[in-house]
């Protein structure tokens, strides 16, 4: 027998950001065991944190980006906390009697189900006039196995952590030169499902020709912590694009000719 004995809380530090410093992990917030959610979080805020310190950091963002780290994670890891504390009382039930209506319940299969895992609904990503997330902003983006040339395996196994661009045609249809050297200069990958293009990739699994056509969408914007910036059709990427321009604050990378002398 072994037992380990410790508190736990849901508690969430007043502020994660005093100007050069900033908190992650148990140091923002804290979580209650019963999701095992406590690690993960931590993990989500230090890939989140990472991709905005290196854009700040190298001069390719504004200061101000920093400030979306605990806009985008606080709610994010708020949502999880309120869930976790809702399965510690289902789990702690100290009431005999209603302790085994809970286990008969979970042996009929009678379970509520949990809340829709939440995504990001604030920062870095496409809105809508309203400021509301535009459609897919914010979710997870897909996760499949291709290749191109003789590399196979996970996207991000094959083309590393960082901005992805994935289309159902060749993205310079419709990006112009102005895009594409944003992109380039935040290390973006271009990814294509069709074929012949310098882009393009294996599908092998088909993960994201069944996601885009899932969604009715021919190409998605993601960032390197994964979360779409937003997606839409070819005709609607430009504007995703200017879109996360304008959201990162850039500065020091080359900015649309229109926009050169405001910049
Ligand atoms: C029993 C248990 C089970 C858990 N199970 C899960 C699970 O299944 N899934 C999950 O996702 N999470 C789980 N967690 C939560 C998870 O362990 C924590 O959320 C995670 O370890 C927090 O990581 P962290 O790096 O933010 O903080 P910590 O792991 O607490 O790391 C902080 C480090 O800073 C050091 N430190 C503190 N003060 C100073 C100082 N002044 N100077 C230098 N160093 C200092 C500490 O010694 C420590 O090494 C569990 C936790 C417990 C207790």
């Amino acid at each position: 027998m072994r037992q380990i004995i410790y508190t736990f809380s849901a508690r969430t530090a007043d502020r994660w950001r005093s100007g050069r410093v900033l908190l992650a992990g148990d140091a923002a917030h804290t979580m209650p065991p019963y999701m095992g959610q406590g690690a993960c979080s931590g993990m989500r805020d230090g890939i989140a944190l990472a991709w905005k310190l290196d854009l700040v950091l190298s001069g390719r963002a504004g200061h101000g980006l920093l400030d979306t780290y605990e806009t985008e994670r606080r709610p994010h890891v708020e949502v999880i906390q309120r869930c976790a504390v809702e399965l510690g009382r289902v789990a702690n039930l100290k009431d005999p009697e209603a302790a085994a209506a809970r286990d008969a319940a979970f042996r009929r299969g009678d379970v509520p189900p949990l809340p829709p895992f939440p995504v990001v609904t604030t920062g870095v990503i496409a809105t809508r006039e309203d400021k509301t997330p535009q459609s897919l902003a914010g979710t997870l983006s897909p996760q499949g196995v291709n290749a191109v040339g003789d590399r196979v395996g996970r996207f991000d196994d094959v083309f590393g952590w960082g901005f992805v661009v994935v289309t159902t045609t060749d993205p310079r249809a419709v990006l112009d030169a102005d895009h594409l050297a944003f992109l380039n200069s935040l290390g973006a990958v271009l990814a294509t499902t069709e074929p012949g293009s310098a882009h393009s990739i294996t599908d092998v699994d088909g993960t994201y020709t069944d996601y885009l056509a899932a969604h009715g969408i021919e190409a998605f914007l993601a960032r390197p912590d994964f979360h779409l910036y937003g997606a839409g059709t070819m005709h609607e990427l430009p504007g995703l694009v200017d879109g996360l321009r304008a959201a990162l604050g850039t500065v020091g990378v080359p900015t649309r000719r229109s926009e050169g002398a405001a910049l």
